[in-house]
């Protein structure tokens, strides 16, 4: 389908990486390193206490939009420990990434949870970055589609097209995640073509042709272009790579390529 309808973005998710003191001198990095041209849009999804330091750094440097890695789907009251989507909001945060593998792994978040948290951030005027995935056992397994499939209808389950549009879905496939280990360009294409057939079935083709999918897993400055060439990659969920300002910049550029 034809990239021209949507969005390239690339999201950086530092996960419980960083302090606020080392915020400012890594956005004067990547700021000194970022490409002249504006091909994407870009965001760092910072840790909860990092968000105001994040913020301030980034308050002359539109470029970069600022981000959370999770978000509560109440919105007030006795839920010790959670962060609401108004907190972030008034903070000036953009995008929340929601579903991600280790919160589904270790803190054990389902799918129905998954939607709520995505249905409550995109109602906060946040766009919601939710991610799926399968893992090694499910690919072997040749279960991977089936999985996705489930995954990402649960995830835009009763959103309307409207809410959809401010919904990005990044495939992650578990076995990628931090290990160095990326999915070749062909194998994301493949699952990334099934989302936006599963996000056509659901939501219609006009609004799947306007969402934009991201790859995450292990993508590095070597390897973006070539995932981002795929007809149906719009962008990146970066994981380690976002740590260092002048590789995190090289995927940025690499979305020019296109
Ligand atoms: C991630 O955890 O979202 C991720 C993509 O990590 P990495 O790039 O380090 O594989």
């Amino acid at each position: 389908m034809n990239k021209k309808y949507r969005k390239a973005i690339i999201a950086g998710n530092w996960k419980m990486n960083m302090t606020a003191s080392a915020v400012r001198p890594f956005i004067d990095e990547l700021r000194a390193a970022m490409p002249k041209l504006k091909t994407c849009d870009a965001a760092i999804c910072a840790p909860f206490p990092l968000i105001p330091a994040l913020g301030k750094a980034l308050r002359d440097f539109s470029r970069v939009a600022v981000g959370a890695q999770d978000v509560c789907e109440f919105p007030s009251g006795a839920h010790t420990g959670e962060v609401s989507c108004d907190m972030l909001t008034d903070l000036g945060v953009k995008y929340v990434i929601v579903g991600h593998s280790e919160r589904r792994e270790y803190q054990h978040e389902d799918d129905f949870k998954v939607n709520a948290k995505l249905r409550a951030a995109i109602a906060a005027g946040m766009t919601g970055i939710v991610c799926v995935g399968e893992s090694l056992e499910q690919r072997n397994r040749g279960l991977t589609l089936e999985h996705i499939d489930y995954q990402v209808s649960s995830a835009v389950y009763g959103l309307t097209e409207e809410q959809a549009r401010r919904c990005v879905v990044a495939y992650e496939p578990l076995w990628a995640i931090g290990t160095g280990v990326v999915a070749t360009a062909e194998q994301a294409q493949e699952v990334c073509a099934e989302i936006r057939a599963v996000l056509k079935r659901r939501l219609g083709a006009r609004t799947a042709r306007a969402m934009s999918i991201l790859y995450g897993g292990s993508m590095n400055a070597k390897n973006a272009a070539e995932l981002l060439a795929m007809p149906d990659i719009d962008g990146g969920l970066i994981g380690g790579a976002s740590l260092k300002p002048a590789d995190f910049a090289a995927i940025i550029a690499a979305t020019a390529q296109e």
